[in-house]
């Protein structure tokens, strides 16, 4: 599927991949841009720790010029890179490790788009109630001319249908990449449940769960970037948005899943209950954090809410949340936030529902 020119590229780098490194180690820091999307870099750790596990704390805080990214402004522009989580490196494999970073501006003040830090605190907060969380993340792949992958050069493919969970060529495209960003992500250690086909043909679906707290949010952004990283070899592009293609084409959603102890419990559908009617009474305040764009996809059709309306229902797909069917009848287990957008930050989306159901935060 990719051009030639990416193939040869990767075939090339393979002979340098075994070269010694002198025990040096390769860390790629990677952090979240003011575009919801990921930026990284590398740099030379000399020091491996005994037993050659990293932890975040065996690494240096580094920084990055932030005018370039929208992060800062020209004349006060370092934006200092905080790890907070590590990862086993797919693409330098020994050699390397992945570093997630919270963005800190020089005054000791979070980044503008550091929404883990406030997160991090929710979840510390309410850590007795063991919150899991698990996302459904939705994308669409486009070719290097900003087409939908595979997408006829003129006009549109046929109606949707046959796409959702498809198997066979004219069904689905990109198989190769959904495998390697799969295979990857287990390497890593992030938590993919799962993979699917979605309606709109180049739309593809990755979950991560159950994570419990502030993990949901680490392991969703390091997915997302082990998506990129992994389509740049394969000559295509990721896209987040909630409704690439207008029409009577899908959009593209993260449903959030939700429970805590007391929901997976006998008797925890009591519990799911109240929580949803604590939803209800914040919609609004929900949507303002669910994603850029989201009123385009929440129309009511497409198996979706409407925007400006909360419903609620077992098994159902066309309310903001939806009991599972098994759930409902089980008596406890998890709902289904249904409203958040693709492009959402998986930390804003995570918080607000522990700041909802639990309160604000007192760390
Ligand atoms: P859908 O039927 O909506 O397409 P998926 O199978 O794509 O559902 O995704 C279901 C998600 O729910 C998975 O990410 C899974 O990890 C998550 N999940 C399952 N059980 C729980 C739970 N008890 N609490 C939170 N999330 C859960
Ligand atoms: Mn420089
Ligand atoms: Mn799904
Ligand atoms: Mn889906
Ligand atoms: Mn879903």
């Amino acid at each position: 599927m990719a051009s030639n020119q990416h193939v040869s590229y990767t075939q090339n780098l393979m002979k340098y991949m075994t070269l010694d490194q002198k025990g040096n180690v390769m860390a790629e820091y990677i952090w979240i841009d003011a575009v919801g999307g990921v930026r990284s870099k590398s740099r030379t750790i000399t020091k491996v720790p005994e037993g050659g596990q990293f932890k975040p704390e065996d690494l240096p805080v580094w920084n990055f010029d932030g005018s370039s990214t929208d992060q800062a402004p020209g004349d006060n522009s370092d934006v200092y890179l905080r790890p907070v989580a590590v990862f086993p490196d797919p693409f330098r494999l020994e050699g390397g490790i992945l570093v997630l970073c919270e963005c800190w501006n020089a005054d000791g003040t979070p980044n503008k788009y550091n929404h883990r830090h406030e997160c991090a605190k929710l979840m510390e907060t309410h850590a007795a109630h063991e919150p899991w969380f698990g996302l459904e993340q939705e994308y669409t792949l486009f070719d290097m001319e900003d087409r939908p992958y595979g997408w006829p050069r003129a006009g549109f493919p046929a109606p949707q249908g046959p796409y959702y969970c498809g198997v066979g060529a004219g069904k689905v495209v990109c198989r190769d990449i959904v495998e390697a960003h799969y295979k990857a992500c287990l390497y890593t250690g992030v938590k993919i449940s799962g993979t699917n086909a979605e309606v709109m043909p180049a739309q593809w679906e990755f979950q991560v769960g159950p994570c419990e707290g502030i993990e949901m949010g680490d392991h969703l952004w390091m997915a997302r970037f082990l998506l990129h990283r992994v389509a740049e070899e394969f000559g295509a592009k990721v896209s987040l948005d909630p409704k690439p293609i207008p029409g009577d084409w899908n959009g593209a959603g993260l449903h959030s899943n939700v429970s805590y102890k007391a929901t997976r419990e006998e008797g925890g559908m009591k519990h799911i209950e109240s929580a949803i009617k604590k939803l209800e009474g914040r919609h609004k305040e929900h949507i303002l954090v669910y994603g850029e764009g989201n009123e385009l996809r929440l129309t009511g059709n497409h198996e979706t809410g409407a925007i400006d309306k909360f419903t609620y229902g077992v098994a159902n797909r066309g309310a903001s949340i939806r009991i599972p069917r098994e759930c409902a009848a089980k008596g406890f287990g998890y709902f289904e936030d249904r409203r958040p957008a693709s492009n959402a930050d998986p930390y804003q989306i995570t918080g607000i529902i522990m700041e909802t159901i639990f309160g604000e935060a007192t760390k």
